[in-house]
């Protein structure tokens, strides 16, 4: 484990939207580590709902009051990020069972690449549990309402695209 007592931690994702539970994940983040850095990953297979400025720019606006959150992007390998950050901890949101067999996967293959990095896992409130930036698009593409489960700002994005 590298000497750095200055915890900074990595929150990387798509965020395509940000929802509350991804929030819900970065306000836990926030009070375990001395900073977090919510990064959104620019090279994604998926294409993504809105670009890499407004995902920035969204996530910005719901932790502008999280006073040691940041918002950055990157490309290639989350634990390359992590590394040229000089941080050693990333962050992953489970929901449930579901999202258990791919973040295993995942973090213990970073882990075979790179073994200083810790992948830190985090459960949100149970009412996130079922939330997903996949579901909030569908939903708004069919015209439900998704005010409970975004910020004010991003629901008037969704509508703007819908
Ligand atoms: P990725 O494509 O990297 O999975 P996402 O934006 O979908 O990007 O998710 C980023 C991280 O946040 C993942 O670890 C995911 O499990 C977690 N996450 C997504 N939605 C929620 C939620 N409602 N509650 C808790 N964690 C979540």
């Amino acid at each position: 484990m590298k000497k750095n007592n200055d915890r900074i931690a990595i929150y990387p994702g798509t965020f395509d939207p940000i929802t509350d539970g991804h929030l819900d994940i970065i306000k836990r983040a926030s009070k375990l580590f001395s900073s977090v850095i919510v990064s959104v990953a620019t090279n994604m297979k998926k294409k993504p709902m809105f670009s890499t400025t407004e995902r920035v720019k969204m996530i910005k606006e719901s932790v502008q009051n999280i006073k040691n959150v940041s918002v950055d992007t990157f490309s290639g390998l989350s634990i390359d990020y992590c590394n040229k950050k000089n941080s050693y901890i990333l962050i992953r949101g489970l929901r449930a069972i579901s999202d258990f067999e791919n973040e295993f996967q995942m973090a213990l293959m970073n882990r075979k690449i790179d073994n200083n990095i810790e992948t830190v896992f985090l459960m949100p409130s149970e009412e996130y549990t079922y939330l997903s930036s996949s579901l909030v698009k569908e939903i708004a593409s069919l015209n439900g309402d998704i005010s409970n489960f975004v910020s004010n700002y991003v629901n008037k994005k969704m509508k703007e695209k819908t």
